[in-house]
Parts: C-alpha cells; structure tokens; sequence
C-alpha cells in the first residue's frame, strides 16, 4: 500500500462509504473532525476500502493488495478500538466497517477509554447528531428502523397475556440467549464526558448471542448470567428506563434501556419531531379517568413527552387528568409504573406492528426504502447465497411497487438476472414487474 500524500482525502472518503451504509453519515465538517480522531491516514484508507458485507481476511488481504499478516495486525488492533467490527464464523474471520450508529458512537462511548479524547470525540458526536436534522432523519428515514420499544410485561392486563409473543417480551430475550453481556450505556457515558448525564445507572446495555461474544471478546463489555441481566433489567426499570432493542423478532442482539434526558435517540425523536424513530410497541397507553388524579407523575416519567396535563374548572375545584398523544407514544409502559393510582394502563393497538423477521430482512428493507440496495447487497453479487437472495426477493415482494422498482433500478447490469428468474418463479407482483 502506497504512502498517504493526502491525509484529508482518506477521511473524505471514508465519510462517503460510511454514507453508502443503510443508516447513512451525511457530510459535515463535524463527521470529518470525528473520523480524524478515531482513524489515522492509513485506517483510514483500509477502513474505506471495506466491502458493506463482512469479509474475510483473505479477500481483504488480495483487495487491498496488503500482506495478510501485516493487514491481520492492523485490523485486530482497528478492532480492539472499535472501528473495525471483525465477527468468528465458523472458525474464519470477517472484518467489517461498523455504520456511525450502532457502530462507533457505541464502540467508542461502550467503556471507559482512557486512550482516546473522551471529551472531545462526546462533544463531536453530539454536534453532529444535533446540529441540525441531517443525520437523525437520514437515520429515521423510511418505515424500518433499527429499534423497536419493548413493553413493559407487567402492564399488561391478564385477559391481554395470549396476545404477546415471545419475541416481544424482554424477558424471553434474556433468558433464551446463549451468550449475554452488558456495557455502559453509551448516550449516558457520553453525556457524562460533558458534564450532562442524569444519575440513572449506567451499565445496563444488553447484548446477545453472536453479539455478546463479539463485544466481549473486544473487551467492551463483560459477560453476565441469565440471573444478572435479568437484575439488569429490573434495576433499569426501577430507575424509569424504557426499554428498547433490536427491532427483530429473531436473535434479537441487544436491548437498550434509556432514558428521555440521555439517549440520543429519545433527543433525536422529540427536538427534531420525528417521532417513528422507535418503532412502537404493540400496546399504547390509556387513561383511566375514573382513576386518574391529574397528578402529573406519568408525564414527567414519559421519555418521549407523550402525556400532557389537561384541566379544567368544575364548579370552583380545579380538575386535572392526564392526556396522551397517540402519536407519540411508544408503548414502553414507563407510565403505568411511575402511577400510583392506576390511571395510566396499557391496551393492545388496534393494528400490530410490522417487525421484520430476522436483522437480514430489516436491513433489505431499510436498503430498499433509503434507495441503498445496491450498495448494501452487491458488492459482489456472485457471492449471494440462493437464501439470501430468496429473502432479498421476499422482503421486495412486501415492498411498494415503485420503492421495489426503485431499489433494482441500479442492480441491473450486475445480477438482475437472478433476481428476475428468482422473482419470476415466485410469480409474485413483482415478477411481473421485471418481465
Ligand atoms: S440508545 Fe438508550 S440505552 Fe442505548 S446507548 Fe443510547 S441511551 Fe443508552
Ligand atoms: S395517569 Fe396516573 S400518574 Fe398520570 S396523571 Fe393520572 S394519576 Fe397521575
Ligand atoms: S405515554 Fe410515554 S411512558 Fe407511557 S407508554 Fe407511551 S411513550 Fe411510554
């Protein structure tokens, strides 16, 4: 690999395939100054170089015509900063570059990291995620997002038990993974770089499975039993956290608990008004006005300020009651523990929310709506499995016409093809569009 004449380009570059990612990194002096921090010249031109797909050392090694020995060392040491992902699939190693988020906001703020500019990195990460609306609604575009709210089980009325599926349930998370760890909340670590953070507890991020392993082989976060999270989790809902995870229904690989002063995406959704960020739960939250005081405790509790205090005079007694968008609201339940009167309670939706299958379907789907197929799929096309092609040619089948047209448009030239007698032997709607 040549010696870098231009520092600046690499990071410019790197900016723009990080922007090629489903979660997207749109250009701003700020992202720039933040990749400068955590990559040098030279990681910098390795790291833009990475394909979107996890990819082997080997093929890395003949793509960057880098000696793999010299390019293992310097991707193991990336991957211990946390700027590289590297994944152990059946004893081969792959590498990846993580997205901004969940990625190296996380990797960065998940320990304590006496290496690196703590305070400088947390104050560039919030410029650039609030500066202005850029970022949180290219992150927010489309319907599929990345996390979903988990309800809080216990708000749930018996009669109302049968209608909650395992996967909704955090609880099943837990004790269903075969590995689970725990890290710092990373929105709250960084906060607390600047001064900023609530005194909520810190160490309550749960990852899961594949996930787990990976940060804890990292040294990100530790390994905890089934019993500790599950302590995890009651102590965060002790403290009014709201959980939200990974808006799948299998394998789920991590659960957040937040809080409405500290998670950037909590922040995100109120200042910028967006609020389908999170995708809700399948309950929402109701008022008893029989039961209901006025007294304002689920509305301070709420972390997206979906309850507001409404009043009115009867007679010459003030009347008050709570009031809740439907809009807004997420269906965490935080309401109906933070009320002592039984006036806040928890109801299914009317119509369930979609949640996609597996994280494979979520990103083709997040690809498909942000018009990012392309690049999130086909580095190399000839790679792609039968399966991973039938679930690509399924979730386009569930797209709108136009956004399935729309996502194949830039495919054409490199396997169309197979997409086409794939979908044509499905004889689905959108086989017919691509005769
Ligand atoms: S999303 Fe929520 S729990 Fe996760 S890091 Fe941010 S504040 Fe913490
Ligand atoms: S729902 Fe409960 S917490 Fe909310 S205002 Fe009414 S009594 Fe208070
Ligand atoms: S009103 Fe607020 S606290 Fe209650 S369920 Fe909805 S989002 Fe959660």
């Amino acid at each position: 690999m040549g010696h870098i004449v231009n520092p600046d380009r690499e990071h410019r570059l790197l900016q723009k395939q990080l922007d090629r990612k489903v979660q997207g990194a749109p250009d701003s002096p700020t992202l720039i100054k933040i990749l400068t921090l955590l990559f040098s010249p030279e990681e910098a031109n390795i790291a833009r170089q990475m394909p979107q797909q996890p990819t082997s050392l080997e093929s890395l090694s003949r793509g960057l015509n880098m000696p793999r020995k010299e390019l293992d060392r310097r991707l193991t040491e990336m991957a211990h900063r946390g700027v590289v992902l590297d994944i152990e699939h059946k004893g081969e190693r792959y590498f990846m570059l993580p997205p901004v988020v969940i990625g190296l906001f996380e990797f960065t703020f998940m320990r304590a990291r006496p290496d690196m500019p703590m305070a400088e990195l947390a104050r560039l990460f919030e410029e650039y995620f609030t500066e202005n609306d850029r970022f949180i609604s290219t992150l927010f575009q489309g319907k599929t997002q990345l996390f979903r709210s988990f309800v809080r089980e216990e708000s749930i009325l018996h009669d109302d038990h049968t209608e909650i599926l395992d996967w909704e349930r955090a609880s099943h998370i837990v004790t269903s993974a075969s590995a689970i760890s725990v890290g710092l909340c990373q929105c709250h670590h960084a906060l607390t770089h600047l001064g900023k953070s609530c005194d909520r507890p810190q160490e309550v991020c749960l990852s899961f499975n594949h996930g787990a392993k990976t940060l804890v082989r990292n040294g990100y976060a530790r390994e905890i039993s089934t019993a500790e999270a599950m302590r995890v989790l009651e102590k965060s809902k002790a403290a009014g956290l709201a959980q939200t995870g990974d808006n799948v229904q299998r394998k789920v690989s991590f659960i957040c608990n937040c809080c409405g002063c500290c998670c950037h995406l909590m922040l995100g959704m109120k200042t910028f008004d967006l609020h389908h960020g999170v995708v809700t739960s399948n309950w929402i939250m109701d008022v008893d006005l029989e039961k209901c005081k006025g007294c304002g405790k689920c509305a301070t509790a709420c972390p997206v300020n979906a309850i507001e205090i409404a009043e009115t005079l009867e007679g010459d007694k003030k009347r008050k009651w709570a009031v809740r968008d439907e809009k807004i609201c997420l269906g965490c339940g935080v309401c109906y523990s933070a009320c002592k009167f039984g006036g806040a309670t928890m109801r299914p939706r009317e119509k369930r929310v979609f949640t996609p299958e597996t994280a494979f379907d979520q990103m083709v789907a997040m690809a498909i709506e942000r018009g990012k197929l392309a690049s999130l799929i086909f580095d190399d096309p000839q790679k792609l499995s039968h399966r991973a092609l039938g679930r690509i040619i399924g979730v386009l089948e569930k797209s709108p016409p136009f956004k399935a047209a729309m996502a194949i448009k830039p495919l054409k030239s490199a396997f169309l093809s197979a997409v086409v007698n794939g979908a044509r032997r499905k004889s689905g709607k959108l086989g017919e569009m691509l005769k």
